[in-house]
């Protein structure tokens, strides 16, 4: 009896927390017939969904793409212009299952659709009528999934402390954009920033002030950078910045700001306002490979510490 009630108990808190986290979700419902679409769309909205609506496939796929906050698409199998499972095989030329839930909704009598259905890409298959209770069970699910999938990802490729992205990330990323860079005949920006005397901090004011101050300090740099750029977390005090741009005295000009800014900058522990300088290694150009542009940016970062910190030394590259 108490077991019951627990979880029944907890049930409703999930329910409760799904209704709020629903406002958040869109999805697009896709039906041929004007009725079958408001019914959908009622079901989902007396959930807090946020719903779109397209009554040809066409008018689906275009939608897609001009929402790329949508989440979920539910879709019929009849439709006008493009039926049900072409639209699932053309929105998968673009979204994988894991970016976009897709469920397919028949009320043919073709056993075989919700296979068909299944091996195109959606992710799961509702055959008309449903009752309302199941048809909430596989949108949440489904719902559930991709967050789990998002929320793996996000932790996947971001440094724990301070939300940037990590050396992994970086990696992979950075020799990304140096292809793109490479095909463009565009130079690329390599910066590597190291918190200047940062063990100090540690060593006075404890691992804890420490920690608030790299999270300062990668606030500062995050908020300079658009959002082409890479920005992360290269390792313990260091940090990596990858970019493109188009001239040298332009990478000077947003560095040395940076330096300023993260000079000014202060943070409060325990009643002590404490502060720090970064030096910064910068190389521009295009290299066979994102390692060799890191060792030279290093080689200048190893520069303005042992000209006297608190500097930025930038190269062309290989020059
Ligand atoms: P330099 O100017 O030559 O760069 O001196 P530094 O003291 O910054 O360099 P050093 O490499 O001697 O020390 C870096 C310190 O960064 C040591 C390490 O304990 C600290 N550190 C690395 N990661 C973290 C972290 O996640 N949290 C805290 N609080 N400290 C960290
Ligand atoms: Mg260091
Ligand atoms: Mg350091």
């Amino acid at each position: 009896m108490v077991k019951a009630n627990r979880s029944s108990l907890d049930q409703v808190v999930s329910q409760i927390s799904r209704f709020r986290k629903n406002r958040d979700v869109t999805v697009l419902v896709v039906a041929g017939s004007q009725t079958e679409n408001e019914y959908v769309t009622g079901l989902l909205t007396l959930h807090g969904f946020n719903v779109l609506s397209a009554h040809d496939g066409e008018d689906a796929l275009d939608q897609v793409a001009a929402n790329p906050g949508i989440a979920l698409v539910i879709t019929d199998y009849r439709l006008p212009k493009l039926d049900g499972l072409k639209l699932i095989s053309r929105l998968r030329d673009t979204y994988s299952k894991n970016e976009l839930a897709i469920i397919g909704l028949s009320g043919d009598g073709d056993s075989i659709l919700s296979a068909r259905f299944l091996k195109i890409g959606a992710n799961d298959y509702l055959h008309k009528p449903f009752q309302p209770e199941e048809f909430y069970c596989r949108v949440n699910q489904n719902i559930e999934i991709l967050e789990t999938i998002r929320n793996l990802k996000h932790s996947a490729t971001r440094d724990f402390l301070t939300g940037l992205y990590n050396h992994r990330l970086l990696m992979e990323s950075g020799a990304r954009m140096l292809a793109a860079s490479k095909r463009q005949g565009e130079a690329i920006c390599v910066a590597l920033l190291d918190i200047d005397f940062f063990k100090s901090i540690n060593d006075t004011y404890g691992h804890d002030a420490g920690d608030m101050m790299l999270k300062s300090v990668a606030r500062t740099i995050s908020k300079r950078f658009r959002s082409a750029d890479i920005v992360a977390r290269y390792g313990g005090e260091e940090f990596c910045v990858v970019m493109n741009v188009e001239k040298i005295s332009v990478a000077q000009g947003i560095f040395n700001e940076l330096r300023d800014e993260i000079r000014e900058a202060s943070v409060n522990f325990d009643g002590d306002t404490l502060s720090v300088t970064v030096s910064i290694g910068i190389t521009i150009g295009l290299a066979d490979n994102l390692e060799d542009l890191l060792s030279e940016a290093d080689t200048n970062l190893y520069a303005a510490k042992e000209s006297g910190r608190d500097r930025a030394v930038t190269t062309l590259f290989g020059s």
